[in-house]
């Protein structure tokens, strides 16, 4: 495929922004070469700048989990922002998909609308630190909840992706607070309990981790997490950016049975515009301003054009939930389809898959946490990325991402990336 005008564009681009990208994660600096500047979308294809239609398994990162340019949503925002695009004043919008959200997911009463996961994840740990009076916060390694200060602690993501998990910037006085588990390791986590007893103001995780492309918790891991932080007076965060209104209506939550304190929403919530969220019980959220004392605000928090995408979005999952089990059906046929022709192909791999989340290892070890995410062989990553790319397929281009896919995606599209995976190999 020829990539010409993507590259002028790219030239162009590195002239007025760093990296001629506002995300790192766009440079394809894991796996050479440059981006591609995408030029339209519909349902599970790209078209670029060049001419060139691409396969997608990114859906924008996992907010198009029912493609690109999905009607009702986009008819939402259209009619919607003939109305005006922000008013800085309360719309009867941000209740309705306030009202849906809390009836799709377990074990919250209200929810607060923010513009990005990054946001989401930092107001949550400032209301489980004003609400328990402790400062410190576990994460695990190759988790990544943004890019606040507090989590730039060994993240995953384009943290890891560059090389730089402990990111110039972050004062020694905020690194402090971050404490560091293993996912997937219960007793890396007593330890540190045990040792800063307490301390803890909240243990922080993605439900099912896809920042170090995905993990999948193992049988007790989230209980036993669970009850630590019940027996402890810890709160529990899910961070569920990536995995709320993807794994099902609930979200992780509901699809490995374990209930958090606060939950963290991105991505799907939007339906491809700027929305986070954080929810939690009412006693919780009762701490935040304005009616409690933990300070959290946003000029264009709960935009109405925001607002009309995620309420459209979560509106066709509410009425529509076999779209979950369609969408693990899909990954399901793919993760087989995959791992027949690599192994045909006498290529060492893992694949790790939970409902529509997979990802794909070159290296002979599970990958069960983020020291054995990085084992895997990134030259072989690279001719896997490069080559399905000139096949039409467009992964991520990292090895510590996750797959996202969305309900766009047809089994001639599957059956067309599991050809290209035998002509890369
Ligand atoms: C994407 C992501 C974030 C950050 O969300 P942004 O909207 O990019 O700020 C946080 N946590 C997880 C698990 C994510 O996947």
């Amino acid at each position: 495929m020829i990539y010409q005008r993507s590259s002028a564009l790219f030239a162009e681009a590195k002239k007025y922004i760093p990296g001629g990208v506002n995300s790192p994660v766009r440079a394809f600096k894991a796996v050479g070469g440059d981006p591609i500047f995408v030029k339209e979308a519909k349902g599970a294809y790209l078209y670029d700048v060049d001419g060139n239609q691409l396969i997608d398994y990114i859906a924008s990162w996992g907010p198009l989990i029912l493609g690109h340019a999905y009607e009702p949503v986009i008819n939402a925002v259209v009619e919607k922002a003939k109305k005006g695009t922000s008013f800085g004043m309360p719309t009867e919008i941000e209740t309705e998909l306030a009202q849906l959200a809390v009836s799709m997911v377990p074990n919250i009463d209200k929810i607060r609308f923010v513009n990005s996961g990054t946001e989401a994840c930092m107001s949550a740990v400032r209301l489980a630190r004003g609400y328990t009076g402790k400062d410190k916060i576990i994460k695990f390694a190759g988790c990544y909840h943004g890019h606040s200060d507090s989590f730039l602690i060994q993240a995953g993501s384009g943290a890891v992706t560059f090389g730089s998990p402990n990111s110039p910037g972050v004062t020694q006085g905020t690194a402090k607070d971050t404490l560091l588990a293993t996912y997937n390791d219960l007793g890396s986590v007593q330890a540190l309990v045990d040792a800063n007893q307490g301390e803890i103001a909240a243990i922080i995780l993605e439900p099912v981790a896809g920042n170090m492309g995905c993990i999948v918790p193992q049988d007790g891991f989230v209980e036993g997490l669970r009850d630590i932080c019940t027996r402890e007076g810890i709160l529990l965060l899910f961070d569920e950016v990536m995995t709320g209104f993807r794994l099902g209506r609930g979200g992780a939550q509901e699809a490995l049975g374990v209930n958090a304190d606060i939950v963290m929403f991105g991505k799907v919530i939007g339906g491809g515009l700027p929305v986070g969220a954080f929810a939690a019980r009412a006693e919780i959220m009762a701490h935040l301003a304005p009616e409690g004392p933990v300070y959290q605000a946003g000029t264009l928090s709960g935009n109405p054009l925001a607002m009309s995408a995620g309420l459209a979005m979560l509106t066709e999952l509410y009425n529509r939930p076999e779209v979950f089990t369609s969408l693990a059906e899909k990954t399901e046929y793919l993760h087989k389809g995959i791992a027949e022709v690599l192994t045909e192909k006498g290529v060492t791999h893992q694949i790790n898959r939970f409902g529509s989340m997979i990802s794909v290892h070159f290296t002979d070890e599970p990958v069960v946490d983020f020291s054995s995410a990085a084992k895997g062989n990134n030259d072989m990553f690279k001719k896997y990325f490069h080559g399905m790319l000139d096949n039409g397929v467009y992964l991520p281009p990292s090895a510590f991402e996750s797959y996202f896919l969305s309900d766009a995606l047809s089994y001639a599209d599957l059956d067309k990336t599991i050809e290209a995976v035998g002509k890369v190999f």
